[in-house]
């Protein structure tokens, strides 16, 4: 199965996996490029291939971008935790506002019944 493999990729004449390296890093010669171009347009696995590569040189530049990336993701959870802790405040006076207006019902009521009562 492997040997039928490589028949077949030696048949197609297919650049080697270096040349389509260069070809997404763009190391080619425009000669070179040119005909690996025109293979690609018609050999689905090279084209495959170059795809996978071209991931690959995606990911290795992911570094710049991730460090953007991770500095916008960090202000905005900076800015999340200000807004939550401003939230948490907000609650905090509205608990103790609440604790106050039932202490002083319950004052009162208990006043009322006091004054009920005698
Ligand atoms: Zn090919």
């Amino acid at each position: 199965m492997n040997e039928q493999f490589s028949d077949i990729f030696t048949e197609t004449a297919c650049p080697s996996q270096e040349q389509l390296m260069a070809y997404v890093q763009d190391q080619l010669s425009p000669e070179e490029r040119h005909k690996v171009e025109a293979h690609l347009a018609d050999c689905e696995m090279c084209s495959e291939a170059v795809e996978g590569l071209m991931a690959i040189r995606q990911k290795e530049q992911i570094p710049a971008w991730l460090r953007q990336a991770k500095w916008n993701i960090l202000q905005q959870l900076r800015r999340k935790t200000h807004k939550k802790r401003k939230v948490n405040f907000y609650l905090y006076i509205a608990v103790v506002a609440l604790i106050i207006v039932f202490l002083a019902l319950a004052l009162f009521w208990m006043v009322h019944i006091f004054n009920t009562a005698r």
